[in-house]
């Protein structure tokens, strides 16, 4: 096998999403040559299926909002654990990314004197979320790829980068393969920039797509990176759960948003069975507040289907466990019942969710502005991720940066719906404009041969095993299984030894998965090259999950049900040892500065 063909870019940003884009504008604004590499054709990546909006406090639904609120609200929602800087800084710079979304053509949905039309989502104190009817992230995608592509950005569709190389400690480009012939390609550059998106895939029922396989986390451990706060992963309380060929996909949360209200079997509103005291002066009493809420009135508080997203998956559980579920292991999600409230409710339930209408009446033959929904909680999106610098984005290897769902801070124990479509424009500006500069600094950087030619060697292995080796799509499987039941919503800590017990022997059949035929567009060898990144995150999960002995956020122990002061002190991190073990740590969080604690304590009310 001849050396791979090699490109050459001053910064290479790896990851076509909202977060990739942004950096790549920005970085090409700087002046220096750019490459990007994404896994699947460009516009394809998790950014474009997001619906519901992104939150900015631009204070256009009501003027009461500001960035103080947004940021308090960021750091209630992720308890306390988030990098508050990041936090600080995605609430302040969040209302000009949207601004110059719009300025750079973006269209969104308006309020009737013209403005940003703001929505409701869970945890947000005001109406926030710039949005465009239920397909935000598409327009998100549209805009900024327009403007890369006039950048002259270089573009590399379905090229996957499996490993990133060092040159004496630094980052100095990646390996890849392409898709469609399996041909490898070493890039070299002076900066890299991560912008993989999450890991969803590592769970049986996710809302993530084939890409969410957690490559850039794994990239960066394996390059000896330090991974944060990977104990905390989102179950989005409500996914589709019914047929069982659409399992997992998203049911915005903006149909609660808009009025939607979740019941059981008994036909019970139960979110207002169990409100958190932390959220209780902000909750509505009663369901006549909670609909005057989503229609714009002031003086009412939220409903609680709008609590966050951990606490309302954990209450759907319970209703299903209780045996109060949908005949399908779900529970009601009800919009059809704003009829009883609003003339033309139809027409404006097709207006302001057309892709939740269209998605029910295609995949399950329903009819939302007539029947209620069945949902269920899916895996949908990772809090924890490469741990980087607030302002700069970089990670602690230098050279490399990471920017949007991979990277780890500013959401804490749990995200707010519409706080990661603002990350990856906040963040992905910044971690452009960093890398630039950084590389700027650096000359050129050299490839190490040697490197690349085990690393082609070791992606090659598959074929050598040939159809004797494991399947490796059983494994990835199992793998979903293992983490969908032992680590999951609910967490024990006998499960989850018996969890890492299994992921060793996972690890041992994926070091013996193989296949056979040629290298063109072959997803069972894909397949087994993923699984190194699956195995890589699951690991994290389960041992920074192990090492939290408290539930917080998205991160719930059956064991160890209460939040513990002594654990909000910190954050979980872990790094590859030189051994090769995975080594877990307690990362202390720097105080806040005084200015930041009397926002968060004046918004406790
Ligand atoms: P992604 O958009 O996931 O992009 C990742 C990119 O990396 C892709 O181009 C992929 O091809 C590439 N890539 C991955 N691995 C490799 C590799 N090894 N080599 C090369 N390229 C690679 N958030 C909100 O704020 N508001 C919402 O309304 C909302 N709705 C959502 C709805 C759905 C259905 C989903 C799934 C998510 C939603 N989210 C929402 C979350 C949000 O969309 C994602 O967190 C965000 O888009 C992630 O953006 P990203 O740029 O980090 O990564």
């Amino acid at each position: 096998m001849g050396a791979p063909h090699t490109y050459s870019y001053d910064v290479l940003i790896v990851g076509a999403g909202g977060a990739g884009l942004r950096a790549a504008i920005e970085a090409a604004s700087a002046g220096v040559s750019v490459g990007l590499i994404c896994k699947s054709l460009l516009g394809k990546a998790h950014t474009v299926m997001a619906e519901g909006g992104m939150a900015a406090a631009m204070g256009h639904n009501d003027d009461r909002d500001n960035w103080q609120v947004h940021f308090a609200d960021t750091m209630r929602g992720g308890q306390y654990v988030n990098n508050w800087r990041m936090a600080e800084l995605h609430a302040r710079e969040a209302p000009d990314r949207v601004r110059e979304l719009e300025a750079w053509g973006a269209v969104f949905d308006r309020t009737p004197d013209g403005r940003i039309n703001q929505r409701n989502f869970g945890g947000h104190r005001y109406p926030r979320l710039a949005h465009v009817g239920d397909r935000t992230g598409l327009e998100l995608i549209r805009t900024l790829q327009d403007h890369t592509i006039h950048l002259g950005v270089t573009v590399h569709m379905e090229y996957t980068v499996i490993d990133l190389l060092l040159d004496d400690g630094q980052v100095s480009g990646v390996l890849a393969y392409d898709r469609e012939r399996g041909r490898f390609y070493a890039f070299a550059a002076k900066a890299v920039v991560l912008a993989t998106g999450g890991v969803g895939r590592a769970f049986k029922i996710t809302s993530n797509s084939w890409e969410g396989t957690g490559d850039g986390h794994a990239l960066a451990y394996r390059a000896g990176a330090e991974l944060i706060d990977m104990e905390f992963v989102q179950f989005h309380p409500t996914g589709m759960v019914w047929p069982p060929s659409v399992k997992g996909i998203l049911v915005t949360e903006g149909v609660r948003g808009e009025g939607g209200v979740l019941k059981n079997s008994e036909g019970r509103r139960f979110m207002f069975d169990d409100i958190p005291e932390n959220y209780r002066p902000q909750t509505a009493s009663d369901a006549e507040e909670g609909w005057r809420y989503t229609q714009g009135d002031k003086s009412a508080r939220r409903p609680p289907e709008l609590l966050t997203r951990d606490h309302v998956a954990r209450c759907i559980r319970r209703e299903v466990r209780a045996g109060r579920g949908s005949p399908h292991g779900g529970v009601f999600l009800d919009i059809a019942w704003i009829k009883e409230k609003l003339p033309g409710a139809a027409d404006h339930i097709r207006r302001k969710l057309p892709s939740m209408y269209h998605q029910f009446k295609e995949l399950a033959d329903l009819d939302i502005t007539r029947e209620p929904m069945e949902v269920g909680p899916t895996t949908h999106y990772i809090m924890g991720g490469i741990r980087v610098d607030a302002d700069t984005q970089a990670s602690t290897i230098p050279g490399l940066f990471a920017a949007g769902e991979c990277a780890a801070g500013i959401n804490g124990a749990n995200r707010l719906g519409g706080n990661s479509l603002s990350d990856l424009i906040v963040f992905g500006k910044r971690a452009g404009e960093y890398a630039a500069a950084h590389a700027r600094s650096r000359v050129a950087p050299r490839l190490d041969e040697q490197a690349i030619a085990e690393a082609t060697g070791a992606a090659l292995a598959p074929f050598e095993r040939g159809g004797s080796g494991e399947n490796p799509y059983t494994v990835q499987q199992d793998l979903q299984e293992t983490m969908q039941d032992l680590v999951g919503i609910v967490r024990v800590e006998t499960e989850m030894q018996d969890a890492l017990t299994r992921l060793d022997a996972l690890n041992a059949r994926a070091a013996r998965s193989g296949v056979e035929g040629h290298r063109e567009y072959h997803t069972g060898w894909h397949a087994c090259l993923d699984l190194r990144n699956l195995l890589t995150v699951s690991e994290a999960i389960t041992r920074s999950a192990l090492e939290r002995r408290e539930s917080r956020g998205g991160h719930f122990r059956d064991d160890y049900p209460e939040k513990s002061a002594e654990y909000g002190a910190f954050n979980i991190a872990v790094h590859r040892d030189p051994g090769g073990t995975m080594h877990v740590a307690r990362r202390p969080i720097p105080a806040m500065p005084a200015e930041l604690t009397s926002i968060v304590e004046d918004q406790k009310q």
